[in-house]
């Protein structure tokens, strides 16, 4: 606080002093004896390059770069250092699993008693005591034969105070015995509209599980209101992290007009240290945005743009989770016969893209299965049968399974393939879950990024946080390596999918800046580009792939000014 206040003292003292390209020239930085990899057309690397006011003016040798500085350049000598352009996110959930850090956390816990204990811990936090429930997100459901917990296990821990916890991948919540209460729901309760409540074999009660936002939703009605502080907060936290992994820019890939309200909020604060594309949701399931409110909020959403955001995006989840079976695939589930569901009729999906396109607005869609990639895949080129073709760059999500006769798709009809490379590894979701539930054959067909990428397309990386880490490294490592970073499971997943080391960075780089439409802004090391820099503890290039994820950012730097740093 101290510190902040002398700050600004001096701010205030050089303004009444200096005159306005004086102040231009005070933020004039030169990187020197780096490794620059600069990723441009060419991936050139270089060895300084010179930022003022935010941009970079020059890239080139360090004598070159010298030579256009004067006594106010600050100089930072690299020491032979690596340093890249900041990475793009391009799937997280900033606000939502932000407010989940901020409550009731049990996100990377691996055992049945961890969870019960930290839930006990709960029980005595703050946000427990005034709300009266503990709410949070992060269950583990390969931990539960076919991700399918009971209500006991929250049971044991309370059975007055009600709890609801989300599992990590956010389209199934388990709850206790007095949440279920409360929100009246019982035997008699009906499945809600493409969503289910698990129940008992014997007894037919809901034994606790509830499967996508219909079903999570029908605890939402008494859970306590979401606050705009919270909301804040959430984002905050979730931004701090952001900057600690070297992320300057971020796809939002589902808001409601609330969150687009804290992002606005935070910018005209001058605080949001992200580049953020914000995409609304739409369909009649929803997480975050109402369907009977979408068309409003559509309507207004300029209203929300901002330097720093991009709100001409909409998102579509097209099919549920192959965890829980409500994931649209073509050859059935073995154990149940199921095809898993589409959210939408292909002609309601058709006439929903067309339209967003013909209106300019990029169309995000989340597709797990492969008939929900193949229904997707033809909405898209119906878009392009009926408006031609445009320059919204779409993209797709997650991409678990996908017809071999699809792969060449997304290149031909450019649509890019964002995938969430950590979770390309074997680890209890794939043996626990996918392969009892669809076989080993599909199984190693899962996330073929390496097939996409040779067939044409575009790879661009999201976390989905807090689906899994937020550290793009870790992802990036998983994808050239299909390992799991941690070596906690061994084993690879589907090895002839690895990809190059390069090609990831781009992904998480140039090409998810173009999927943000700031392709022309960062995303690579070019003159007239914003400086929107990292500095890595060490060379990407120097160490076995095996180590890339525990590599450090040491320096993040968002349009010339340093966001993050590690002393
Ligand atoms: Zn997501």
């Amino acid at each position: 606080m101290v510190i902040k206040n002398k700050l600004i003292q001096q701010t205030v003292l050089l303004l009444a002093v200096l005159s306005v390209t004086d102040l231009f020239a005070e933020n004039s930085k030169a990187y020197i004896n780096g490794s620059i990899h600069t990723f441009d057309e060419n991936l050139t690397v270089a060895d300084s390059i010179l930022v003022k006011d935010g941009i970079i003016q020059r890239v080139g040798s360090q004598a070159d770069v010298l030579d256009n500085t004067d006594e106010s350049t600050e100089i930072i000598n690299l020491q032979g250092r690596m340093m890249m352009p900041s990475f793009h996110d391009a799937h997280a959930h900033p606000i939502w699993n932000g407010m989940d850090f901020l409550q009731c956390s049990v996100f990377d816990l691996l055992s049945i008693n961890a969870i019960q204990e930290r839930i006990r811990d709960c029980l005595e936090e703050d946000h427990v005591k005034t709300s009266g429930w503990v709410i949070g997100a992060g269950l583990n459901a390969g931990l539960f034969p076919a991700a399918n917990p009971n209500k006991s296990l929250f049971d044991e821990v309370s059975k007055d105070i009600p709890i609801y916890i989300e599992m990590s991948d956010g389209h199934n919540a388990l709850v206790n015995t007095k949440a279920l209460e409360l929100a009246g729901i019982n035997k008699e309760t009906k499945d809600p509209f493409k969503g289910i409540i698990e129940r008992d074999p014997v007894t037919g009660e809901p034994s606790g599980t509830l499967r996508e936002p219909s079903a999570m939703n029908l605890v939402a009605d008494v859970l306590p209101t979401e606050t705009p502080e919270l909301r804040l907060n959430g984002l905050l936290y979730a931004q701090s992290l952001a900057s600690s992994f070297g992320i300057t820019s971020m796809i939002d890939a589902a808001v409601n007009e609330a969150y687009l309200i804290s992002f606005r909020e935070l910018a005209e604060r001058g605080e949001l240290n992200l580049r953020v594309t914000a995409c609304i949701e739409y369909g009649r399931q929803h997480y975050v945005q109402e369907f009977s409110g979408f068309e409003d909020i559509y309507k207004r959403r300029s209203e929300f743009e901002h330097a720093r955001i991009n709100s001409n995006c909409v998102k579509i989840f097209i099919d549920g989770v192959l965890e829980g079976q409500t994931g649209a695939i073509l050859e059935p589930y073995l154990d149940s016969g199921s095809y898993g569901q589409l959210y939408f009729t292909q002609d309601e999906l058709n006439n929903a893209i067309a339209s967003f396109d013909a209106n300019g607005t990029q169309v995000m869609t989340h597709a797990i299965g492969d008939r929900a990639v193949r229904s997707v895949l033809d909405a898209y080129q119906h878009a392009i049968e009926t408006n031609g073709i445009s320059n919204n760059k779409h993209h797709i999500s997650h991409l678990q399974l996908i017809h071999e006769d699809d792969i060449p798709r997304f290149s031909e009809l450019n649509i890019s393939a964002n995938f969430q490379a950590a979770w390309a590894l074997p680890d209890e979701w794939i043996t626990e879950i996918n392969i009892p539930e669809l076989g080993i054959e599909r199984v190693n067909r899962m996330y073929p990024i390496r097939s996409i990428h040779d067939a044409g397309g575009t790879i661009v990386g999201g976390s989905d946080w807090a689906v899994t880490t937020m550290n793009p490294l870790i992802a990036i490592e998983t994808a050239v390596t299909r390992q799991d970073p941690s070596n906690r499971v061994e084993g690879t997943l589907n090895e002839k999918e690895r990809m190059d080391l390069t090609e990831m960075l781009k992904a998480y780089t140039i090409n998810a800046a173009e999927v943000m439409h700031q392709g022309d802004l960062t995303g690579s090391i070019e003159v007239g580009k914003f400086a929107d820099l990292i500095i890595l503890e060490r060379n990407l290039y120097e160490i076995p792939l095996m180590e890339v994820g525990e590599v450090r950012v040491i320096e993040t730097v968002l349009e010339g000014t340093t966001v993050f740093r590690i002393d």
